[in-house]
């Protein structure tokens, strides 16, 4: 490992972006490659998430890189889900019970835009447009690329090749036709898509409904969810099935179907929703799906980093998040100065995988969470409780979703393992009338409520080893 070493990145979208910007303040040459034109300069339609929710994992990753301060002033936080029902009525649901936990709203254009800046102003980086890898040769550290505006074909030659290209990183297809190595890779598409309105902003340039929370409209199959931009907008996304139910994208084809389907299912969300008719037909839907892979290295040459080696699910928000964090413990792992790219590979994707897999399988948990489970009365007694749980022991109680969301010291697998013991134990509890609880619960009461979830997480720990 030399810093002279040619290093290229394809794929400057934010995990890239961050990894070049990572590795040039480290000393390393950087070039990284885009498909796509400049975002800064020329209006992109995102195509999908316009914006996402930034948490703790991935404010860690850009405090790193001196980027957190900056990637603040363009967020929106966000403290709780805000819940609307059939008939319009609404309740809140915190994420935290601790002070000073949340999540933040923020443009993807935007904060992809700074971290392109900022790894610009490094005289290491160079950062090329409009060239989209077709393929890498992974013997010869070669990656073949097409100018998109020339059509021009052309080749770069590196001494180490990264892949942060996303969830269909080419890449990663070379690994499966160069058939160099015994590589494992699966891909499982969820039933449902999804597709992205805009409630815009009132005559002021305000927002119409609370901008301090990401709303949600569950309904069992299919779901709605708003987060909000700062121009006062909110970008709406409705996750459905492409073929199943009463209702499904491939059905909901004419205007007067798909308002029928809205006039039913999201009365008030409609009312705020005028473009409906053009924003439904025009903007495209998206699949859902998540990709596991191993290794995600090859010898000394190429890495996949980011949706590259582990696109996930969107529903716990954590995607970019684990992206960003792979930038980290990249960071952690140089910080050993082993001798050469391979060891460095080989000790980040066995210090890093286990990781990945644990949040992909947690993103599937929270799709069913969110469209059926956030509204059931036991849910929301759980909720309860874990809320005057963490307000009350803040350093003792840490619910499943804030072990994901706010630890950020705690690896994903961890935050799996106890989470799942844990939501396991307080529904058992509740189920079978162990714990009570009222309004004004004191700390004696809430004290004994701990005692038991813990004492119950711990059985449930042991079992789940012995079982192995
Ligand atoms: P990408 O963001 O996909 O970037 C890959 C880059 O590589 C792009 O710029 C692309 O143009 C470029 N590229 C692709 N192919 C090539 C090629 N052949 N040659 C050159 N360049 C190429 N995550 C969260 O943490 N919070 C959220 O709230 C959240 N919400 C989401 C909502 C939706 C609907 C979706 C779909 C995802 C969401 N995610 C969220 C996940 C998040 O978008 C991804 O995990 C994140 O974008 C991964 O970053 P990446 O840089 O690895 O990949």
């Amino acid at each position: 490992m030399n810093k002279q070493d040619k290093i290229l990145i394809i794929g400057a979208g934010l995990c890239g972006s961050l990894l070049a910007l990572r590795l040039a303040q480290r000393g390393y040459k950087i070039e990284l490659y885009e498909s796509r034109p400049d975002l800064r300069k020329v209006d992109i339609s995102a195509g999908r998430s316009i914006n996402l929710a930034l948490s703790d994992r991935g404010l860690k990753a850009l405090r790193l890189c001196g980027m957190e301060k900056k990637a603040k002033e363009i967020s929106i936080p966000m403290y709780g889900r805000f819940m609307h029902d059939k008939e319009g009525n609404t309740f809140e649901s915190n994420y935290s019970g601790r002070e000073g936990e949340y999540i933040n709203s923020i443009s993807r254009g935007d904060l992809n835009a700074i971290l392109l800046d900022e790894a610009e102003k490094h005289e290491n980086v160079n950062i090329h447009f409009n060239s989209s890898c077709e393929n890498v040769d992974i013997e010869n550290t070669i990656a073949h690329f097409k100018d998109y505006k020339s059509k021009r074909k052309f080749f770069v030659k590196a001494d180490v090749i990264f892949g942060a290209d996303g969830a269909g990183s080419a890449l990663r297809k070379s690994y499966i036709s160069e058939r160099k190595f015994l590589f494992s890779y699966s891909q499982n598409y969820l039933n449902h898509g999804y597709k992205e309105l805009e409630i815009p902003a009132d005559n002021s340039g305000n927002h119409q409904i609370s901008k301090s929370h990401l709303h949600i409209w569950p309904r069992g199959d299919f779901m709605l969810i708003a987060l909000p931009n700062l121009d006062g907008s909110f970008t709406v996304t409705l996750f459905l099935s492409y073929n199943e139910g009463e209702y499904n994208f491939e059905n909901l084809t004419t205007t007067e179907k798909i308002n029928e389907f809205f006039e039913k299912e999201f009365p008030d969300a409609l009312a705020l929703i005028p473009n409906i008719k053009k924003e439904f037909s025009q903007n495209p839907t998206g699949a859902l799906g998540t990709v596991k892979c191993s290794p995600w290295s090859y010898l000394n040459k190429t890495l996949l980093i980011g949706d590259a080696a582990h696109a996930i699910v969107p529903f716990y928000g954590q995607g970019m998040n684990a992206s960003f964090e792979d930038v980290f413990v990249f960071d952690e792992i140089l910080n050993q100065e082993l001798s050469d790219w391979k060891s460095v590979f080989k000790a980040y994707e066995k210090a890093r995988k286990k990781d990945t897999d644990a949040i992909a399988d947690l993103a599937i948990d929270n799709f069913y969470e969110m469209r059926d489970h956030v509204a059931n009365p036991l849910f929301k007694e759980k909720r309860k409780i874990e809320m005057d749980l963490e307000k009350t022991f803040p350093n003792q109680y840490f619910s499943k979703y804030s072990l994901v969301t706010f630890n950020e010291n705690i690896v994903y697998n961890e935050a799996m393992k106890r989470g799942r013991a844990q939501d396991k134990a307080l529904l058992n509890l509740i189920v079978d009338d162990e714990v009570h609880t009222h309004l004004n619960m004191t700390k004696e009461e809430l004290r004994s409520i701990l005692d038991k979830v813990i004492h119950e997480t711990d059985k449930i720990l042991q079992e789940d080893k012995i079982a192995g």
